[in-house]
Formats: C-alpha cells, structure tokens, sequence
C-alpha cells in the first residue's frame, strides 16, 4: 500500500468532517448545512468555489501549478436516506429518520481530502473540478446539475467517481464496461368496464386482460433480448376487484425492468408499452401506463477504467485490485455524467470485523479507515491524468 504521505497526515482530520457529518445528514436536495460546511472548506483552502450548482450542489475547481492542459472531474455525493440508525455510536445521526446510510459522508470526506492536499502541491497541468452532488438516492440530483449546465460551466475531459462496498477493506473492484443496472418503474392501468360476473359479455374485465400482460411482458428477457444481455422484467404487485360475483372496471400492475445496457432497456420499454397497449385494445379495453426510468446503466469507458486500474495499482497494489466481477444489480445516478463524459465509477471495499453492515441497513456506518485511501486515489488520480506530458 502506497498511501499519499500528505493525505495520510490529513487521517485525523478527515475523521473529525466525516463524523461531524455523519451526526448531521440531510436528505437530497435538503443539504444546507452539508453544502456550507464542503463550501466553507474549500473556500479556507483559496479554491475557486460555486456554490448553488442544481440547487444544493457544490463544485470546486483548482488549477496545476505545472501549466494549462486538459480537465478532469471527481464527483462525490452528499444526501443522507430518510432511515433511523440502529447503533449508539458516538457519532450517530443527531437527527431522528436521517441517517447516512450508505456511505456519501464519507464519499464526500475522501473528495474534500485530496482537494486539502491537491491545494498545497498541485503537481499538476490543467484543471480539475471537485463535484459535490446533492441527491442521489433517487432524487436526480446529477440530473439537477447536468440541467444547470455542469459540464459547460465546468468543463472536463472525463469524469470520475468512487462508491465504498461490502469487499474486504482496501479492495477496489474497477469494471471496463458495465458497473451497474439501469432500474425502470412502470405502472399500468387496464381499464375496462365493470359488471355483473354473471353477465360478462355485457362488461369488459380487465382481470385477465392484466394476467395476459404479466405473463406476457415478465416472458420478454431472453425472447425479445440477447439471452447473454442480462435483463429482469418483475410485475411486483397485481390489484384488481373486490367481491368473487362483480367485474371491477380496472385492474393494475406494477413493476421493474433491471438491464445493463441502454439498447436492451429502450427495447423493453418499447414492447411492455406495445404489448400492454395492444392486449387491451384486442379484449375492448384501454391501458395508461407510466413509465419512469430514475437510473441508465453505469456504464465505464476502458480508457478512463484502465486509468483507474493503474491507479489502484499504484496505491493498493494488484492483490487488492479486481477488475470486471459482474456488475452490481444495484443503480447509481453517476450514470448520467458518464452519459456525457467519458469516466469511470469504482468501488472501493470497507469490510473489516466492526463494518459488516450493507450500505442502507441500519447498523451501517462508513469505515473511517478507507478515507485515506480514497483520497490517495483522487490525489494520483489528478496527476497521473493530468501530468504534464499528458495522460498517462
Ligand atoms: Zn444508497
Ligand atoms: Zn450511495
């Protein structure tokens, strides 16, 4: 392990934010306190901060003493999940039904970390942007800053992010492509028209008109898509009608659809709406369906992943790195930059005997031991990427 000596003297300090955080979480788009505390931080450090950047959002942005040259971004994420903490730990949410439960205190931490150090040596050429996200989990807080012109008022050449998991401590899983699932909700109304169960062909019964569509639209992964492009289609709930003797005049489904790949997902929405649309339609009756789509696919460039690869050689050593394990099931809205920049999303393990907790179960709390680490990361990160003889 080659630690960065500078980051590793910040060790102490970093704990002190990351705990001072921790007892104080906000839910996106709510990070008052969050913000100004990252602003403030910055702003004591000379770098040129904008606050306000999709509502709560914070980017700092620092120049290499080395010269004009290319730029690069490092995004963290900052909001809290609307959950209690289960564990009297010292520094435990001082904030009943908010807690940081999957880890951005930290996240937000380790980026404010190697922006102290990257400020008093910016060994570097070009630009570097400090992203602090609000909202996250499930809020669209990088679709709030993309909105706001991210990438135009900041702008960089690839773009970068990290998630702490369950590996063991110091283990960093880098994939050359696909990271994580996209994540689709969709809602369906059959309307028919209700009746008597006696006389049904003077109704419409949206009943089995709702099972034709559940058997038929749960059938499409590995029909309609490659059976080697990973997708699920799950109806997670089916209400219709009250009395054994009456037809209801509508029924309902819900669901998700998790893929790994936007051709896949773009090809199953198109049919679950064709194929709702349609069986309706064949019986009499009609559907309105509502289809959200909150998280893409994370999908990594390999040139950004390869550089994240050496960097985590470089820091870590090749016994702690993994590259390209399945992707996660799980979503991220990193997804979006990535849209718009070339980057890369890793994940970096916190497991040791006093953190077994998953992010987002109560007895979570992030491993204050990976803050150095992390920080050592981004730190070699901006200069291998951004060294005066170009990316290296
Ligand atoms: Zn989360
Ligand atoms: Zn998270």
């Amino acid at each position: 392990m080659r630690l960065v000596p500078s980051v590793q003297q910040l060790e102490t300090e970093m704990t002190a934010w990351r705990r001072h955080l921790h007892a104080n979480p906000e839910l996106g788009f709510e990070e008052f306190e969050t913000a100004r505390f990252v602003a403030d931080k910055l702003r004591s450090w000379g770098i040129e901060t904008t606050e306000g950047v999709g509502r709560t959002g914070v980017v700092g942005t620092l120049r290499g003493r080395l010269g004009a040259g290319r730029s690069l971004s490092i995004r963290a994420d900052m909001d809290a999940l609307p959950m209690t903490e289960a564990r009297p730990l010292p520094h435990a949410s001082r904030v009943p039904g908010r807690m940081h439960g999957c880890g951005h205190d930290g996240h937000t931490t380790m980026l404010l970390g190697a922006a102290s150090a990257l400020v008093r040596s910016p060994d570097f050429a070009g630009t570097v942007h400090f992203i602090f996200q609000p909202a996250e989990e499930g809020r669209g807080g990088a679709l709030a800053m993309l909105d706001e012109g991210l990438f135009q008022r900041f702008p960089c050449d690839e773009v970068y992010a990290l998630h702490n998991c369950e590996r063991p401590l110091g283990e960093i899983a880098v994939h050359r492509g696909t990271v994580a699932a996209a994540a689709d909700r969709f809602e369906i109304v059959v309307h028919g028209r209700g009746g008597h169960a006696a006389t049904p062909h003077l109704a419409i019964n949206p009943l089995p008109i709702a099972a034709r569509i559940l058997l038929a639209i749960e059938a499409l992964p590995g029909r309609l898509t490659d059976v080697h492009a990973p997708a699920t289609v799950t109806v997670g709930s089916l209400r219709a009608g009250e009395a054994f003797n009456t037809i209801p005049d509508t029924a309902f489904l819900t669901g998700t659809v998790r893929t790994f790949d936007h051709q896949v997902q773009k090809t199953l929405e198109t049919a679950i709406r064709r194929i709702a649309k349609n069986e309706a339609e064949a019986f009499g009756a009609s559907v309105d369906i509502l289809y959200e789509t909150p998280f893409a696919p994370t999908i990594n460039t390999p040139a950004q992943a390869d550089a994240m690869i050496a960097i985590a050689n470089e820091v870590m050593g090749p016994e702690r790195l993994v590259v390209d394990p399945p992707p996660e099931m799980g979503s991220e809205d990193f997804c979006y930059m990535l849209e718009q920049r070339p980057g890369c999303y890793f994940l970096l393990g916190q497991a040791d005997d006093a953190h077994q907790a998953a992010a987002h179960d109560t007895n979570y709390d992030f491993n204050d031991a990976i803050l150095p680490i992390g920080a050592s990361l981004w730190v070699r990160l901006v200069e291998r990427r951004l060294s005066a003889r170009g990316a290296s």
